[in-house]
């Protein structure tokens, strides 16, 4: 669409929210970032046109700075700007995206001597390949094995219009140094315990959540799991109404990909009310851009596949004593979706950190951001190194 906003800023754009940074003293933008990122520090560098030292202190603490500058919710450093008392917070995620886009540069790396351990890490996902980076520095030998076919995770699934998959090369292009990693893609990993047979010091397990949560109605295997769908919109292609059910910001890339995607009519169906979707305003407005048609209070019961296509049997909810519930007699059937799509969540299985073996991610924490899954393998990292460390 003409309207979807850009996703770098232009020159003019970048020293307009330059300027508009308060300088305070107490930098409440760093202290919100879950990395620790000093936006107070690389916009003054940036406004005395050190780009050098702007990019530094981004990736000093992010190595993943670009592809977090795209796609960070504005839970974090925006939420923490003191400019949003005066009129609205420092775009902190654009300008940081744009300075690494216009002003990065591969540089040699002074790295210390190798130590003489090897790492593995399971996962090529946001976590991981922030451990990955760490334990780099650290004087690791790292290998990184991941199941599928290209790094990135789960930002795999997020729409090019968003996050093209080029940025999250580029991020990792800074981070693998062929001296200390080995990347073997394609490389899905049963038993991580097993990899300390294999000469390994220790493991971070980076595995994200595989599992789609399950809606337990009639007809769910008629439902298409979002993981399916984002990972290919094109095989789904149609003109015909697209179902999606959930109200979370992976519903919204759903329904808004169905919508680019040729559908005349994309409905999505939330199970609480508008103001309770845990989206962004960002989010928000793309719904509202798309026009995406929301009904709110809603809950799935069944799904039917016949000649016309598939029918969406719902219930209106209600509070009762703020208890979300099913109201009787409220049942409204929807037909002629070509596609129904859930994006209710999802899950991982069970794991608990050893001596030698650190969970880091979402595997761990449960579903959350980028900027939290870095924040969480860069830990991961460093407590394995303690384990380790104290053995060399
Ligand atoms: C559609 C969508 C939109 C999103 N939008 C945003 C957003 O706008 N902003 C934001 O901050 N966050 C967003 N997120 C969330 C963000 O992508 C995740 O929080 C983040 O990717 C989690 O990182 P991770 O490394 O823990 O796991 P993942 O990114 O899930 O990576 C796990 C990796 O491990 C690999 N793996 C799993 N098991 C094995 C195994 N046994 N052996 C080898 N490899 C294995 C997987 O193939 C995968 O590559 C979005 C997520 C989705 C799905
Ligand atoms: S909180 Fe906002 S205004 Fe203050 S230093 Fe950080 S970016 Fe600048």
């Amino acid at each position: 669409m003409s309207d979807t906003p850009k996703l770098y800023l232009n020159k003019a754009q970048l020293n307009a929210e330059l300027n508009r940074c308060l300088n305070c003293k107490n930098q409440p933008c760093m202290t919100a970032c879950p990395v620790n990122c000093n936006p107070h520090e690389f916009i003054r560098h940036a406004l005395e046109g050190n780009f050098d030292q702007a990019v530094e202190a981004i990736t000093r603490t992010n190595p993943m700075g670009q592809t977090c500058g795209l796609i960070c919710p504005d839970k974090f450093c925006m939420a923490a700007c003191t400019r949003r008392r005066i009129d609205f917070a420092v775009n902190i995620p654009k300008v940081q995206a744009t300075i690494l886009e216009n002003y990065r540069k591969q540089t040699e790396v002074r790295l210390p001597p190798e130590n003489g351990k090897r790492i593995a890490v399971v996962g090529a996902g946001p976590a991981g390949m922030a451990a990955a980076a760490e334990l780099i520095k650290l004087g690791y030998l790292i290998t990184v094995y991941e199941a599928a076919a290209q790094i990135g995770g789960a930002l795999n699934l997020i729409p090019d219009s968003r996050l093209p998959h080029d940025v999250i090369e580029k991020d990792w292009s800074f981070i693998f140094n062929p001296e200390r990693v080995t990347l073997r893609l394609n490389t899905r990993i049963d038993n991580v315990e097993k990899l300390l047979e294999k000469g390994f010091s220790g493991v971070i397990a980076a595995e994200g959540e595989p599992h789609c949560a399950v809606l337990n109605i009639p007809g769910e295997e008629h439902i298409l799991p979002y993981t399916e769908y984002l990972a290919a919109p094109e095989k789904y292609r149609t003109e015909k109404p697209v179902a999606v059910i959930g109200g979370g910001a992976v519903a919204v890339d759903c329904a808004v990909t169905a919508k680019n995607n040729g559908s005349a009519q994309v409905k999505m169906f939330v199970r609480r009310q508008l103001s309770d979707m845990r989206i962004t305003r960002g989010e928000l407005d793309e719904l509202l851009r798309s026009r995406i048609d929301i009904t709110p209070m809603t809950s799935p019961v069944e799904v039917r596949k016949d000649n016309r296509g598939l029918s969406l049997r719902t219930v209106h909810n209600c509070f009762i004593n703020d208890k979300l519930s099913p109201l009787p007699d409220s049942q409204t059937t929807y037909t002629g979706f070509a596609c129904i799509i859930k994006a209710v969540g999802s899950f991982a299985d069970k794991n608990v950190d050893s001596e030698q073996i650190f969970y880091a991610g979402d595997c761990k924490h449960g579903g959350s951001t980028i900027v939290e899954a870095i924040a969480s393998g860069r830990s991961a990292a460093h407590m394995l190194h303690r384990n380790v460390s104290s053995k060399i």
